[in-house]
C-alpha cells in the first residue's frame, strides 16, 4: 500500500518505518526542515533502539522517504496518518493546533477519495470536528471528495516502540465506514499473523480507549506510590509487597512500581486531558483527581527525603548531588515531564550543584534545562558528566532517577568511597537495601523501611 504519514517524532517515525519494514511504501512528512533534512541524510532526531537501522534499511530499499512538502505528501497516498503531537494547553485540554493545521493542509491539496487516520491523542469529538475541517476546504474550492476520518490510536511505549509496534497487544481501529475498516485490517495484517488483533469499535469509543487505557496505567503507578508511603511508614517493603500484589493472575505485575511518580510525554498530559474533558461535560473524575494529586506530590519525593538527610532545605546549598538518569524512562532520550528535572529543578532551588550522567538524555536535557533555569544557573549549579562514575566523583550523595541497565550492578565499594555523605536516594529501588548498606551506605528507596 502506499502510506503518508504526517509527524516524524516518536509515534510517527516508529509507525512510517514499521509499515515499510513490511512492504509499504512511505512518505513521512514534518514541518520541521531540520529534521527532515537528518533523515534524508539516514540520520535519525531521536533515540529510540533498533530505529536507526530500520529507518536506514528501508531508506535504501526505496520503502521509506521522506518529505517537508505537503503537495508531495498529500499526492503520494490516499491513506494518511496523523501523528503529530499534541501538548497540553495551560487549562490542561490537548491542543489540537498541529492537528488542525496539518488536516488544513490535506484538505487543501486533496484530490481524490481518502481516508485520514488519526495516531495522535485527541479529545473524544476530534475526528468529527476534523471532517468539518476538511469538508470546509473542500467547500472553499467546490470539490466533492469522499473522506473518512478513522481512529487509530497508538499504544506503542517509548524504548520498546518496534517492539510493540510490530508485535501489538491489540490495534483499536474506531471508524464508521466498513470500507475504511477493511483497509485497516489489510494494512494491519502483517502485524496480526497469529492471533486476531483488531479490536474494532466506533470512532468515539477510539477515542476514549486511548485515554482510558493510559489513565489505568497512571492510576497503578500512583496508588502504588501512595501504599509505598505508607509502607515506609509501616516499616514494610513495598517491593515485597509489589510482588505479592502482582503475582495474582488479576493483578498481574506490570506498572506496580514505586517511584518518583509518573512522567513522560503522555500520562501528566493525558490524564491532565481527560480530566478537562470529563469538566467540560459537567462530570467529575474523582479518581483522577487523585492520581494527579498523588502524582505531583511523589515527584518531589527524591528531594524531600536529601533535604531530611541534610537536616531541611535550607542546609542544601553549596551540596553536590551526583544524579544518575535524566530522561523519563530508560532506553528514550526523551525527557518531557520527567522526574529528574523536577528534582533538579528543586535542588537548583536550594542553591546544590547537580552533576548529572545519561547515558542518552544528556543534551537534550541540558537543552531544556537551559531553556527553563538559563545559561547562567546552568553554568553555576549544573555539569553534565560522561559517565556514571564521573558524576559520583566529589558528590556528597547520589540520586538515581532512571532505572537504565547500566545503573543496576554498580561498584559499591567505589561508591563508597567516593560519595563524602556515603548516602544513595534510589528512586527506582534497584537495590536491596541490605546489601548496599553491608558497604557502609546509607540507602533511601521509596516505600521501603527507613535506614537504620
Ligand atoms: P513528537 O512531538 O515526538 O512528534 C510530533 C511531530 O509532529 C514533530 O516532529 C513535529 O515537528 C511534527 N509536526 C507538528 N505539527 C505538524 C504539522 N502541522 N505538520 C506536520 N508535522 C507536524 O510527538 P510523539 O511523541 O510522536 O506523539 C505524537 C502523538 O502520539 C501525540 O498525540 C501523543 O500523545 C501520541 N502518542 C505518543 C506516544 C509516545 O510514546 N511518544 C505513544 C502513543 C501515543
Amino acid at each position: 500500500m502506499k502510506i503518508t504519514v504526517i509527524g516524524t517524532g516518536y509515534v510517527g517515525l516508529v509507525s512510517g518505518a514499521c509499515f515499510a519494514d513490511v512492504g509499504n511504501a512511505v512518505l513521512c512528512l514534518d514541518t520541521d526542515e531540520r529534521k527532515i533534512e537528518l533523515l534524508n541524510a539516514g540520520r535519525i532526531p531521536i533515540f529510540e533502539p533498533g530505529l536507526d537501522a530500520l529507518v536506514v534499511h528501508n531508506m535504501a530499499a526505496g520503502r521509506l522517504m521522506f518529505t517537508a512538502d505537503y503537495d508531495t505528501a498529500v499526492a503520494h497516498a490516499d491513506l494518511i496518518f496523523l501523528c503529530v503531537g499534541t501538548p497540553p494547553e495551560e487549562d490542561g485540554s490537548a491542543d489540537l493546533a498541529h492537528i488542525l493545521s496539518a488536516v488544513r493542509n490535506i484538505g487543501r491539496r486533496v484530490q481524490r477519495p481518502t481516508i485520514l487516520v488519526n495516531k495522535s491523542t485527541v479529545p473524544v469529538g476530534t475526528a468529527e470536528r476534523v471532517k468539518r475541517v476538511i469538508e470546509e476546504e473542500l467547500g472553499a474550492r467546490g470539490a466533492h471528495i469522499d473522506f473518512t476520518v478513522v481512529s487509530n490510536p497508538e499504544f506503542l511505549k517509548e524504548g520498546a516502540a518496534i517492539e510493540n509496534f510490530m508485535r501489538p497487544d491489540r490495534i483499536v481501529v474506531g471508524s464508521d465506514d466498513p470500507h475504511a475498516t477493511a483497509i485497516m485490517r489489510r494494512l494491519y495484517a502483517p502485524f496480526s499473523r497469529n492471533h486476531e488483533k483488531l479490536v474494532e469499535m466506533d470512532v468515539r469509543s477510539a477515542e476514549l480507549t486511548k485515554y482510558g487505557a493510559n489513565a489505568m496505567l497512571a492510576t497503578r503507578i500512583s496508588f502504588m506510590n501512595e501504599l509505598a508511603n505508607l509502607a515506609e511508614t509501616l516499616g514494610a517493603d513495598i517491593e515485597q509487597v509489589r510482588r505479592g500484589i502482582g503475582s495474582d493472575p488479576r493483578i498481574g505485575p506490570d506498572y506496580l512500581y514505586a517511584g518518583m511518580g509518573y512522567g513522560g510525554s503522555c500520562f501528566p498530559k493525558d490524564v491532565k486531558a481527560l480530566l478537562k474533558t470529563s469538566a467540560d461535560h459537567g462530570q467529575d473524575l474523582r479518581i483522577l483527581d487523585a492520581i494527579e494529586a498523588v502524582n505531583a506530590s511523589q515527584r518531589n519525593i527524591l528531594f524531600k527525603k536529601i533535604a531530611r538527610f541534610f537536616k531541611g532545605a535550607d542546609q542544601l546549598a553549596g551540596k553536590t548531588i551526583a544524579l544518575w538518569g535524566l530522561s523519563f524512562k530508560p532506553n528514550t532520550d526523551d525527557v518531557r515531564e520527567a522526574p529528574s528535572l523536577a528534582l533538579i529543578g528543586e535542588l537548583f532551588a536550594a542553591n546544590c550543584r547537580v552533576q548529572a550522567y545519561d547515558p542518552v538524555a544528556g543534551i537534550e536535557a541540558r537543552r531544556v534545562l537551559l531553556r527553563e533555569h538559563g545559561e547562567a544557573r546552568c553554568q553555576t549549579l549544573f555539569r553534565m558528566a560522561n559517565s556514571a562514575a564521573a558524576a559520583v566523583e566529589g558528590a556528597d550523595v547520589l540520586a538515581i532517577a532512571t532505572e537504565w541497565k547500566e545503573f543496576r550492578s554498580p561498584d559499591f565499594s567505589f561508591l563508597a568511597a567516593a560519595l563524602r555523605h556515603r548516602a544513595i536516594f534510589d528512586g527506582r529501588n534497584l537495590y536491596d537495601p541490605q546489601f548496599v548498606a553491608s558497604f557502609g551506605l546509607v540507602y533511601h528507596g521509596i516505600g521501603r523501611a527507613a535506614p537504620m
